[in-house]
């Protein structure tokens, strides 16, 4: 199964990836994930997509593409995949589906969670993470226990500034690939404010 997960930031993408994965046993296919442990391990890559994670821009299409090609080509994602992050930009569309063509794969469903602007903003200025277990909170929704309180922290991006040109980025560049995967037939889309478990209960019907 090749599965794309497309919605705005914070649009709860993460958390339906993990059930899927476990569910259908495939790659979970992270960009911000892969970029976000390049920058802790210090790698070329991270530092050059630190300064643009840091602001909420998008790092440049070749960098992105070059690293997504290259994981779709390891073992675990030979017998599908479920990518979360990417595509982003219509050139990471066209390139992804070029070289899956040339794989002689296609992709089988593109699941669309959307949810309004306000809630992306709501959900991620409270959003805080343990980094010892990397369990995810939210300081109003899904506050931390008073044992992990201490020790949350908030992703760069996390902040409002940051927030605000994530979304501009996400209604400028992302959006627009949305048709292309329309008219191919393979979208899904899906409400994403209702409740986790509501949410991966919809996507499930839409794959079956
Ligand atoms: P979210 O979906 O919550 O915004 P991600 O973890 O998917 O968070 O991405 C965080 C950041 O990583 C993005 O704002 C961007 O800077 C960078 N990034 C991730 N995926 C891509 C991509 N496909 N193309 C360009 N930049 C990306």
């Amino acid at each position: 199964m090749h599965v794309i997960l497309i919605g705005p930031p914070a649009s709860g993408k993460g958390t339906q990836a993990a059930v899927l994965k476990e569910r259908f046993q495939i790659a979970h296919i992270s960009t911000g994930d892969m970029l976000r442990a390049a920058m802790k391990a210090g790698t070329p890559l991270g530092k050059e997509a630190e300064n643009y994670m840091s602001t909420g821009q998008l790092v440049p299409d070749e960098l992105v593409i070059k690293l997504v090609l290259e994981r779709l080509k390891q073992d675990d994602a030979k017998s599908g995949f479920l990518l979360d992050g990417f595509p982003r930009t219509r050139a990471q569309a066209e390139a992804l589906d070029e070289a899956l063509n040339q794989a002689g794969k296609a992709i089988d469903a593109v699941v669309f969670v959307d949810v309004p602007d306000k809630t992306v903003v709501e959900r991620i200025t409270g959003r805080r993470s343990d980094p010892e277990t990397g369990a995810i909170y939210h300081l109003q929704f899904n506050p931390p226990p008073p044992e992990v309180a201490d020790r949350v922290i908030q992703r760069d991006d996390d902040t409002e500034g940051a927030v605000k040109v994530r979304l501009e980025k996400y209604h400028n560049e992302t959006e627009p690939i949305i048709p292309f995967y329309r008219e191919k037939g393979v979208l899904k889309e899906i409400n994403g404010l209702d409740t986790p478990a509501a949410v991966t209960a919809a996507i499930l019907e839409v794959l079956a």
